[in-house]
């Protein structure tokens, strides 16, 4: 994962502003308890690629409903690729973003994986300052909220053939946020699959695509017909090793203070809270260990106390603690089923640096605004 702040210029967008902004008192009604992903800022960023130019006509324009033809291979095929990363208010009232060459990174790749076009860095980046620059105003400042960024690119020329695409969108929308689980940071319970799988060896599971979404969801309803709040899911080849969450990566604590995570195999997302959570817990002298965790050990870990904490983590959620994990034949609590001191401290460590509590030592803000 890219660690080193690359120096970008951002792309010209051109702006083309609404003329009916929302109002700074309804604008302050949505930003005060938004529920993820239902509130949206005035405008998106939107480039343009054809096989023929490449990328062209960057602009911002107001966020609203998008021309498409029904026969948008996307919309058959399911070409399409995302992102999602944030915008924090620091307590100057300066905002910041958090990796984001990262995210341009891992946009790229998964965009290789999807036979879509890469988006140059600058443009990743460009889009990203020229939104937040005009809609500014929506980045809420109360803590544990943020400003969250949806980039996403799909195939948007009309055509029913079977091949990669020669007309694509890339979008950039935002919208406020706050706590991603109803009831703010409390642990939750997951359902390891049996069943079904996320992804498997040489399909998309490294790639941060909508397809990987779409097959988590029936053993998402699954899980939650077994009163879980979320899923695991299990290694393809074997169904011996846990992987991750439909949107998250996976730790685990033992008890003599070592952690690990599930190895990237190539099935697995590589999140960018995951490479972030491993540098602070090596900072501070701890074993990580990104290897197979086998799920029967770590039901024996958990039953005899080897394994004292389990947490998911992802730009959305941060880091949620996990106080029960449950499957066809066995049923768990973590620990005392609460929230976990290494989970609560990395948790703690990673949003100082972030909400700019904490120094940054390792570079990873970039200002906005
Ligand atoms: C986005 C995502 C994550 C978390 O990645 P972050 O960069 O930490 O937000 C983990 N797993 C999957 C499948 C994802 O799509």
């Amino acid at each position: 994962m890219s660690t080193t702040a690359h120096a970008t210029t951002a792309a010209a967008f051109e702006r083309r502003l609404t003329h009916t902004p929302c109002s700074a008192a309804e604008r302050a009604r949505l930003i005060d308890s938004p529920v993820f992903g239902t509130v949206f800022t005035d405008h998106m960023a939107h480039v343009t690629w054809t096989a023929d130019v490449g990328w062209q006509d960057r602009r911002i324009e107001p966020h609203g409903p998008i021309l498409l033809d029904p026969a948008a291979a996307v919309l058959h095929y399911g070409q399409e690729v995302f992102e999602g990363l944030k915008a924090y208010r620091h307590a100057d009232g300066s905002v910041w973003t958090f990796r984001p060459w990262a995210n341009a990174a891992r946009f790229a790749a998964s965009g290789r994986r999807l036979a879509l076009p890469e988006l140059p860095a600058e443009d990743f980046l460009g889009s990203i300052e020229a939104l937040v620059s005009v809609d500014v105003e929506w980045v809420p400042g109360v803590d544990e909220t943020s400003l969250y960024l949806r980039p996403f690119m799909f195939a948007s020329e009309a055509f029913l053939g079977v091949r990669p695409a020669r007309g694509v969108d890339y979008l950039l929308i935002a919208g406020p946020v706050g706590p991603y689980f109803a009831g703010g940071v409390r642990p939750v319970s997951i359902w390891v699959s049996q069943d079904y799988n996320r992804s498997g060896p040489g399909g998309t599971g490294a790639a941060k695509c909508g397809g990987n979404y779409a097959a988590s969801l029936l053993p998402q309803m699954e899980a939650y017909e077994r009163g879980c709040e979320q899923v695991c899911f299990l290694d393809a080849a074997t169904g011996t090793q846990l992987e991750e969450l439909g949107g998250m990566n996976i730790f685990v604590v033992f008890a003599d203070g070592r952690v690990a995570t599930p190895a990237l195999t190539g099935s697995i997302l590589e999140g960018v809270t995951r490479s972030s959570i491993i540098t602070l817990l090596r900072e501070e002298g701890r074993e990580v260990e990104e290897t197979s965790v086998r799920l029967d050990a770590i039901r024996t870990g958990i039953a005899s106390g080897a394994v004292a904490e389990v947490f998911a983590c992802g730009t959305a959620a941060v880091v949620t603690p996990v106080g029960r994990l449950a499957g066809e034949d066995f049923d768990l609590t973590v620990g005392d089923g609460g929230t976990g001191a290494v989970t609560a401290a990395v948790r703690a460590r990673l949003t100082d640096i972030q909400y700019g509590r904490a120094a940054d030592p390792h570079g990873w803000l970039y200002r906005l605004a």
